[in-house]
């Protein structure tokens, strides 16, 4: 459905990176302007089950400005598949978003539920009893099928000689699935964007295949103060990456990830000679949420 061939490896050249280190960015981004980057890993497979199962349409959770809601919403049309967002929060708040017009033009329908009742699972229970002949795929795509999509991240392009591979962490998902397909000689690392996201060790432990895996880790220190905290030092960051390297990224995901490998390099974290891999998981869509002239691009 969607075309590889849109998505290249670009090398980073900035002015702070160390002589010692190579770095590329992987440009899931480039992908599709609405199925952002990784979220189309994590669907494909739930999609296909979808299908096969002949469920009635997939059933999914997101806030308001998820890029798994916006995702979800294209990559549904696209198949053919109905689907309905149950998204955290009033209505009245947040109808106007992008996130959400992009989801309802696309033909999902939203339901609005207090962010009480989506914290404590009621919402969840409720409307999988509701919808039994739906699929359903839990927030952000978190789930073995989500997993197995990302298996197929690193083989894109060619990626056996990086010795690092870097993404952002939101429910771990993503990161599970490029563990699951590194070579056992290279390094993957998470930076979760939740502040005390301790429990994520082990939820990309249940993702992971059984036997041997490389060695993987999650730095908790590069959160930037939490979930959505984007600091003027993020934006100046996020907007001087972009002049010097060309590349666009998100303020809640792939900025994040960016600024802790410019902390890392800087700290002495690679050894000489590291080829860093970062993957660009996308989210440009959630950018919009900002007022305009905030980021330069
Ligand atoms: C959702 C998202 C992530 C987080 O992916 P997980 O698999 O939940 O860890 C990372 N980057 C971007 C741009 C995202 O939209």
């Amino acid at each position: 459905m969607l075309h590889y061939s849109n998505i290249t490896l670009t090398s980073i050249h900035t002015a702070w990176l160390p002589e010692h280190i190579s770095a590329a960015m992987l440009r899931l981004d480039q992908l599709h302007p609405e199925i952002s980057g990784n979220k189309w890993f994590k669907l494909k497979h739930n999609i296909q089950a979808a299908l096969a199962d002949h469920c009635a349409g997939i059933l999914t959770f997101g806030g308001a400005y998820s890029n798994h809601i916006a995702a979800t919403a294209v990559a549904c049309k696209e198949a053919g598949i109905t689907c309905i967002g149950i998204i955290r929060g009033e209505e009245h708040h947040a109808s106007g978003n992008h996130t959400l017009q992009t989801a309802t033009a696309n033909g999902m329908e939203l339901i609005f539920v207090s962010r009480e009742d989506y914290r404590n699972g009621t919402a969840l229970d409720t409307y999988a009893s509701l919808f039994p002949d739906y699929h359903l795929v839990p927030e952000g795509g978190h789930n073995p099928l989500g997993a197995k999509g990302c298996e197929e991240i690193l083989s894109i392009l060619p990626t056996t000689h990086y010795t690092h591979i870097l993404c952002a962490v939101g429910t771990g998902t993503t990161l599970a699935g490029l563990i699951n397909s590194a070579s056992l000689q290279q390094q993957v690392v998470g930076i979760p964007v939740l502040k005390g996201a301790q429990y994520l060790e082990s939820e990309v432990n249940d993702l992971l295949k059984p036997g041997p895996c490389p060695v993987w880790t999650l730095l908790h220190d590069f959160h930037e103060g939490g979930y959505a905290r984007k600091s003027p030092a993020l934006i100046d960051f996020i907007n001087s990456f972009y002049q010097e390297a060309g590349i666009p990224t998100d303020i809640i995901y792939t900025g994040k990830l960016v600024k802790a490998f410019q902390q890392l390099a800087l700290q002495g974290y690679f050894p000489d000679n590291s080829q860093v891999l970062l993957v660009h998981t996308g989210g440009l869509q959630g950018n919009l949420s900002l007022p305009p002239g905030v980021l330069t691009f």
